[in-house]
């Protein structure tokens, strides 16, 4: 599955966030014989759509796509270099498909900041330069290692140009995902500061509720996309029913929860997107990539859909909405029947045919 792993200073409210992402009861519900792991986080991907397909097909129950967390790292300064437990904590996040960084907003006298005061832009900076240092370690020990197996002719050199050119990038403080390296012979390092990166503003009511705040927080990390969360408030959302939730949300400034919004912007912060699919069973978001084609697709379902698939009958969400059903959007032309070189576009709902 696609995780995004959590990073932030001690004391930014990582794990009141992470612990509002457990307790979230989403998988236990639609997924009752999966064991979840106490180190992630589960959240559904929103998506109004699929309660409209519902009411199509009269489907008993909905099954949302889902965004993981895993993995809390607290960073103090100097974690790159061993100490307390970041290097340990930082090992659990290279496997993380993007990283999460929490930044504190919230001003509260009686939890202490680590540098005695808070500030965004300078606790970033702490951050991605232990991450920076983190990448350089790695690819110091890995370009030792490199040049011995390229004189032994076991690697391709190109992995240690590749490391190489990384390593000078590094040098000159700037995150590897601001590079036009092609990463690619280095995928099983985990650089850190290679993956795509997420900004959570741990903010109190004050800035939820004030626009220019906000915007001015999110042009700190921009093109990185922000949220804005407290995570004090979505520790008491989890635990209300959805009526009360609203309520609290609203009195707040929000349409949507922050891990709503943690979910969406981590869905397409890692290029994702969703197909559906249909029936009285149920109506169902799956995940897939962005340009993906309709046999890789259907190998989400299961293995034997994408070895055995002959064609997918595939209908947009909106034109199957606007028809009411779906004899009446085949009458209507609606209903493509697409082969094995259809890429896939967001939102479509979709019948795979296939051999067994
Ligand atoms: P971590 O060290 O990053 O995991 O931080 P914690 O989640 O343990 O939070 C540190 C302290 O800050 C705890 O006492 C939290 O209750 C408090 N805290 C977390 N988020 C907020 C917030 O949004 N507002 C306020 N006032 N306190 C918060």
């Amino acid at each position: 599955a696609l995780t995004i792993g959590i990073v932030g200073l001690p004391n930014v409210g990582k794990s009141t966030l992470f612990n509002a992402l457990t307790k979230n009861t989403v998988l236990a519900e639609n997924y009752p014989f999966a064991t979840i792991e106490p180190n992630v986080g589960v959240v559904n991907l929103p998506d109004p759509r699929l309660q409209q397909l519902a009411e199509v097909f009269h489907s008993e129950r909905i099954v949302p796509a889902t965004v993981s967390f895993v993995d809390i790292a607290g960073i103090v300064r100097g974690a790159s270099e061993g100490e307390g437990l970041g290097n340990q904590f930082l090992a659990n996040i290279r496997e993380a498909d993007a990283i999460a960084q929490v930044v504190r907003g919230f001003d509260d006298s009686d939890i202490v900041h680590v540098d005695g005061r808070v500030d965004p832009a300078g606790d970033m900076e702490t951050i991605n330069t232990e991450l920076i240092l983190a990448d350089l370690q790695t690819l110091e020990k890995a370009i030792t290692r490199y040049e011995k197996e390229v004189r032994g002719k076991k690697l391709e050199p190109v992995v240690l140009e590749t490391a190489s050119a990384a390593r000078e990038w590094l040098d000159s403080g700037q995150p590897l995902s601001a590079s036009s390296i092609d990463l690619a012979p280095l995928r099983e390092l985990g650089l850190l500061t290679a993956k795509p990166f997420i900004y959570v503003f741990n903010v109190d009511e004050g800035v939820l509720t004030d626009p220019a705040r906000k915007e001015a927080l999110a042009a700190l990390v921009a093109p990185a996309q922000a949220v804005f969360l407290d995570a004090k408030i979505e520790s008491e959302l989890i635990d209300l029913d959805p009526a009360d939730a609203a309520e609290l949300l609203e009195s707040t400034g929000q349409e949507e929860s922050g891990l709503d919004q943690l979910a969406r912007v981590g869905f397409d912060t890692l290029g994702l997107q969703t197909y559906l699919t249909a029936g009285p069973k149920e109506s169902r978001a799956w995940t897939i990539g962005k340009g993906w084609t309709a046999p890789q697709a259907a190998g989400v379902i299961h293995t034997d859909f994408q070895k055995g698939f002959i064609k997918a009958e595939v209908i947009s969400f909106a034109d199957l909405l606007e028809a009411g059903s779906v004899a009446e959007a085949r009458s209507r032309g609606k209903a493509r029947v697409e082969g094995k070189d259809y890429v896939m576009q967001d939102g479509d709902v979709v019948e795979f045919r296939f051999n067994v």
